[in-house]
């Protein structure tokens, strides 16, 4: 079999841990698979070559940055090799350029556009552990790029579907994904298998225990994942297209405390409001996530919508010379909110999945400021204060009776 292991920055933060994931590898490979071992940047590797950058130039250009951030995962795959060599097996580590990772040229946040596996498979011919740095890739100019935070899911997703390999497991330091973040919710408990959808959405929603767009790209090319501990051997979480009827309305609570809100009060109540609004946004390159208007009265009327919170400020510049024109009364952003989400496919045959969460955050006396829906999710933002009980209440009501 052709097996791809990913292991994240915690599951190699020091030299215990790379051995311990050294035998992982090499326990595989004994069993004659071709292996293929995708790694993250050790531990906080990633945070303190950030911190670097800013103590030099808070305004670096992003292909200096992901010069610089690539280095994190260099380190990593030349350790790990340092170990298999150590145990006696032929190994070789090789960067993302190395492995045929091509991009485009979006640094900071590149599209992987293809995986040229050439050398991976000259590598495996000659039967070696063929160890890659994730989260990088090269651009057609033969700049080194980064994919974004958390990106190393992705390189390994990329290796799999197009060696399509038999198996692509995801090791990390929880035993799988959970109803609720196994670090924050004391009760939370593990899922034997969830759907890309209910995983894509879950990703996005802020559970970063896969990255989105690794998610994204396994339910195109139909890579069944595994999630699972590098610390404990016991049965993870399998990530598919269909997943076992289990008995349950939801499958997770997720929490995302990187959004803000921006306040557009006193706006026109006319046609194309919304279009010269949101159109200037786009231009500016920001997602809008939840949209709320309000029903006009007087000739004017309210609109509010979230954005990542790095963006809040960005947005509302974008926004200030068209308020000024229109006489907006008052626009403002606000980023002590959070946004609380459950997610899963048993709300589609499930009336009442949304009301039941609003009981449970009107129990813990926390007020919604916003809602969304989809088939599968039903999204909150609230307090960023009021979060971390409300994440609580929420998994109580549909996880703990
Ligand atoms: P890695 O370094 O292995 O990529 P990450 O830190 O990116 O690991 O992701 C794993 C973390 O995701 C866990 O430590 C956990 O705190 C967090 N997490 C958030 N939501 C969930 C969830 N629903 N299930 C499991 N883990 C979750
Ligand atoms: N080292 C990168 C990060 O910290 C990529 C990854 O961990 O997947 O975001
Ligand atoms: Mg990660």
């Amino acid at each position: 079999m052709l097996i791809v292991q990913k292991f994240g920055g915690s599951s190699v933060a020091d030299a215990q841990r790379v051995f311990n994931v050294a035998r992982i590898v090499t326990e595989t490979y004994d069993k004659g698979n071709d292996m293929v071992v995708v790694v993250s940047a050790q531990g906080d590797t990633t945070d303190d070559l950030i911190e670097k950058a800013r103590e030099i130039n808070p305004d670096a250009s992003k292909r200096e940055m992901d010069m610089l951030l690539s280095a994190g995962e260099q380190m990593s795959v030349a350790l790990l090799a340092m170990a298999i060599e150590k145990l006696g097996r032929p190994v070789v580590s090789l960067l993302g350029w190395q492995a045929g990772f091509l991009t485009n040229s979006n640094y900071s946040a590149a599209r992987i556009k293809n995986v040229n596996t050439e050398r991976i498979r000259n590598e495996l011919d000659k039967h070696r552990i063929v160890i890659v740095a994730g989260f990088q890739g090269i651009n057609r100019h033969d700049d080194v790029t980064t994919l974004g935070r958390g990106g190393s899911d992705t390189s390994a997703v990329a290796i799999a579907a197009t060696m399509r390999a038999d198996l692509c497991q995801i090791y990390t330091d929880v035993e799988g994904v959970y109803t609720a973040d196994p670090r924050k919710v004391q009760g939370a408990r593990k899922l034997t298998e969830i759907t890309y959808d209910e995983m894509l959405e879950l990703a996005t929603l802020g559970a970063q225990v896969l990255n989105n767009r690794s998610v994204d790209m396994a339910k195109k090319y139909n890579v069944e994942l595994e999630v699972l501990s590098s610390l404990k051997q016991v049965p993870g979480t399998k990530v598919k297209e269909v997943a076992k009827l289990e008995d349950m309305l939801i499958k997770s609570v997720a929490k995302d405390t990187n959004v803000a809100r921006v306040m557009l009060v006193g706006v026109p109540d006319e046609p194309g409001v919304a279009f010269r609004i949101f159109s200037l946004v786009a231009k500016a390159h920001i997602n809008v996530d939840i949209i709320l208007q309000s029903v006009g009265r007087d000739g004017t009327k309210d609109i509010a919508f979230t954005v990542s919170a790095d963006k809040g400020e960005a947005a509302l510049n974008a926004l200030r010379p068209y308020l000024e024109q229109v006489g907006a009364k008052q626009y403002s952003y606000d980023d002590s909110v959070a946004k609380v989400s459950i997610v899963g496919a048993g709300m589609e045959t499930h009336e009442g999945t949304a009301a039941l969460m609003f009981e449970a955050l009107a129990d813990a006396n926390v007020n919604i400021q916003m809602i969304a829906t989809s088939e599968i999710k039903v999204s909150v933002l609230i307090a960023r204060e009021d979060a971390d009980r409300a994440v609580a209440a929420v998994h109580k009501r549909f996880f703990e009776n």
